[in-house]
């Protein structure tokens, strides 16, 4: 476990319990330099305890990095909450974690992630101040799908020599809170939308509301294109599909998109222009982070603007640089974190 802290440069682990409720939880502060931890907290059923502190320090540390370039006044962190076989009052779990939250005096923030709701976000609220996207803070999906399409639009601009997304072929791997919001915004500014989801209720809503056009998940990489949107989960770039890609941009609001560091190297070969995951998808956090510290709307949106210029700076250096995106990224979340 110290070993894992060490390499990923985590400030603190808390592990806490509460027999009466079930609540076996995990929160990991991975920075604290720029400002109080914030970050989401997941409700999964976890493999084993090792897998869920794996987890919550690697997320920890990837949002640092969100927050930093995102010029936020926040460090990184992650709640993992172990899910029992039965849950006989969730309401009581998250309350009993709120308590944990707020026995850490305000060093991390909480809010939703996968598992968790903003109904759970109000429970939490009950034990702690130090909570965002409670159901009166609203959702932060539509920021994240924003700053995505803004992020299209400069590493277009970069990539494609315009902005300009009419007749672009635009492929989305999946629809759902972010990727769907999305379509709909790529839509409007005439791309050629190709979109695939394992729902296929959503991928009709796309094909009959935006006029996409469907193809099954399985051949959506490989599919030509000008851009691929990963909007599903993490991983998708990896050694399988890096190779198979038809496109000359990728940029999406999945997490993790790339299943090692290596992978963001194999597409600045092959010519493709890779927008960071964390800084082009940083709409969300944005917005949470604002809309906890009190400011209004004309503010978090003028924030976001931010994602544009940031992704067009780290495509300016990286040319110069002749490094991948991803590369030049990180060394500027690493110089905002740890001076160096
Ligand atoms: P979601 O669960 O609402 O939607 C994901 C959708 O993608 C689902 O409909 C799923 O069926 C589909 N999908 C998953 N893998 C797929 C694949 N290989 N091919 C086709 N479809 C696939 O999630 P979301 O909130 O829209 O988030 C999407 C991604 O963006 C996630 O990786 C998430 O971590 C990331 N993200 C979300 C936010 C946010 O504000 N919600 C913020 C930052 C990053």
């Amino acid at each position: 476990m110290f070993e894992t802290m060490a390499a990923t440069r985590l400030e603190s682990l808390h592990l806490a319990q509460d027999p009466r409720s079930g609540l076996r939880a995990i929160i990991a502060i991975h920075n604290s330099r720029l400002g109080p931890a914030l970050g989401g907290c997941r409700f999964l059923a976890y493999p084993s305890e090792q897998s869920a502190l794996q987890d919550a320090m690697r997320l920890a540390q990837s949002m640092s990095y969100k927050a930093a370039l995102a010029g936020l006044p926040h460090g990184g962190g992650k709640a993992v909450i172990l899910r029992p076989a039965h849950v006989d009052n969730r309401a009581a779990l998250f309350e009993a974690f709120g308590r944990m939250v707020e026995s850490l005096g305000g060093a991390y923030i909480t809010a939703v992630d996968s598992g968790t709701s903003s109904a759970d976000m109000d429970c939490v609220a009950q034990g702690t101040q130090h909570v965002t996207s409670t159901s009166s803070a609203g959702d932060p999906s539509p920021y994240t799908a924003m700053g995505v399409f803004s992020g299209i639009r400069a590493t277009a601009l970069a990539r494609l020599g315009s902005d300009d997304l009419e007749g672009v072929r635009i492929a989305v791997q999946g629809l759902g809170q972010v990727g769907f919001a999305l379509a709909e915004q790529l839509a409007a500014a005439g791309a050629e939308l190709l979109v695939s989801d394992y729902d296929q209720g959503r991928v009709q809503l796309a094909v009959e509301q935006l006029g996409a056009t469907a193809v099954p998940s399985a051949q959506l990489i490989e599919t030509p294109c000008e851009i691929f949107a990963p909007c599903g989960l993490g991983g998708v770039l990896n050694p399988d599909t890096v190779g198979r890609l038809h496109c000359t941009v990728v940029a999406g609001a999945a997490n993790n998109q790339l299943s090692s560091p290596q992978m963001a190297d194999e597409l600045e070969a092959r010519g493709i222009l890779y927008a960071p995951d964390y800084v082009i998808n940083a709409g969300g956090l944005i917005y949470v982070s604002l809309k906890h510290g009190g400011q209004p709307l004309p503010a978090i949106t003028a924030h976001l603007a931010r994602i544009a210029l940031r992704l067009t700076d780290i495509y300016a250096h990286a040319q110069a640089e002749k490094r991948s995106p991803a590369r030049v990224a990180d060394s500027q979340a690493e110089h905002l974190l740890y001076g160096n």
